[in-house]
């Protein structure tokens, strides 16, 4: 079997959904996602094009690799070269599973577990009293979720940057002054009454905290038994990373913004994090978050995908959780998009009581609806061109 052709699509959701397809000259078609790379991944795919045709489609840890050495002045440690290899990975995974008519997780040493617990992000805001935000952990519980995550830092709210007296918030300066450092852990406080002690609660502060004040913030949230608190401080510097991670007892979570194996690398054998959280249809694919998990395994680092993609690279992503030991949940970011199972072809929720079932389909086992999809081209695109 070899590859005839690559062809790209891309979907405005959250941000770009940015679609692969491989065909072959078996009539046999894969389909990949990935998320994140802009139209500067939608061009490196083409350019990459030549390359891949004429290809034997199964090789697909070579085919990665061989790219990635060969194109390493163009980005091979991070960005959209990475991204633009994933969503060619994640397709030839795809592909391949339906070649050999096996869910992809077969071809990845099978399954510790049929069911992916997920969590859903959900949007509280800065100014709600405890009866609006009762309301927004409601719908998330009335759904099935029994996880969720909140951002906690002002900066995460746009437009909402002012306190008391007509002050604005610096958005440069990482300190949290006290009002700040007050307000995150009332949310905090009110988030997790209105949960009650069966839901676990993730808060995300998006890297705008300096260590002191992460450290503060973390400390004082001890009592409130977190799922984790996210980025505190910037995930780039592992050393002010594993400050923050040693003062305290709240788990720390980093890495949605770190690529392959080499960026998590520090960050897991430091042990600066008490949780590793890989985009795998960013951040280097299948194959390659598998190994990340897996190394993070050895230090019994759990796995906690970040994900803000369709059903079909939430999919895609939770075939590399069912093959993981250290799996502990994944997110899921669509709750207030108008569309999410409308693109996939077999218009069911992949999300049930805050579960995905791996099915015995195979590849990914989800087939993308192109009519819907197209209702969202992302301006600007070609469609499978
Ligand atoms: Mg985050």
């Amino acid at each position: 079997m070899k590859i005839t052709a690559i062809k790209t699509a891309a979907t405005a959701g959250h941000g770009m959904h940015l679609w692969v397809k491989v065909e072959t000259d078996a009539g046999i078609t894969g389909l990949g996602e990935c998320v994140h790379g802009g139209v500067q991944a939608i061009a490196i795919i083409y350019e990459l094009r030549p390359e891949l045709i004429g290809r034997d489609p199964m090789q697909i840890d070579a085919i990665f690799e061989e790219l990635r050495r060969r194109h390493v002045f163009d980005g091979g440690f991070a960005g959209a070269l990475i991204t633009a290899l994933t969503g060619i990975e994640i397709a030839l995974w795809d592909l391949k599973g339906k070649a050999l008519g096996v869910p992809i997780y077969e071809l990845m040493g099978g399954k510790f577990r049929d069911k992916i617990r997920i969590y859903a992000d959900c949007q509280v805001e800065p100014n709600m009293d405890f009866g609006e935000i009762q309301r927004v952990v409601d719908y998330v519980l009335e759904r099935g979720f029994t996880a969720f995550k909140i951002d906690l830092d002002i900066g995460a709210y746009s437009g909402n940057r002012t306190r008391g007296a007509g002050l604005v918030k610096d958005p440069f300066n990482y300190t949290a002054d006290q009002w700040e450092h007050e307000r995150m852990v009332k949310l905090v406080e009110m988030v997790t009454t209105a949960a009650g002690p069966d839901v676990a609660v993730a808060a995300d502060v998006h890297t705008r905290l300096d260590v002191p004040s992460a450290i503060r913030l973390a400390k004082e949230l001890e009592r409130f038994h977190l799922l984790w608190l996210e980025e505190p401080v910037p995930p780039e510097n592992v050393a002010a990373m594993r400050e923050v991670k040693r003062a305290t007892s709240t788990p720390i979570c980093a890495g949605e913004n770190l690529y392959l194996r080499h960026g998590f690398r520090d960050l897991i054998v430091q042990q600066a994090v008490d949780v590793i959280m890989p985009d795998i249809p960013k951040c280097g694919g299948l194959s390659e978050c598998r190994k990340i998990a897996n190394l993070a395994e050895i230090y019994y680092i759990p796995f906690a995908p970040h994900n803000v993609a369709s059903p079909i690279g939430t999919m895609a992503s939770a075939h590399v959780c069912a093959t993981i030991p250290n799996f502990l949940v994944m997110e899921f970011h669509w709750l207030h998009r108008d569309f999410w199972s409308t693109i996939i072809t077999s218009k069911e929720d992949i999300i049930q009581n805050g579960y995905i079932t791996l099915t015995d389909r195979p590849g990914i086992g989800l087939d993308l609806d192109e009519t819907v999809a197209r209702q969202h081209q992302y301006p600007g695109t070609t469609w499978f061109v």
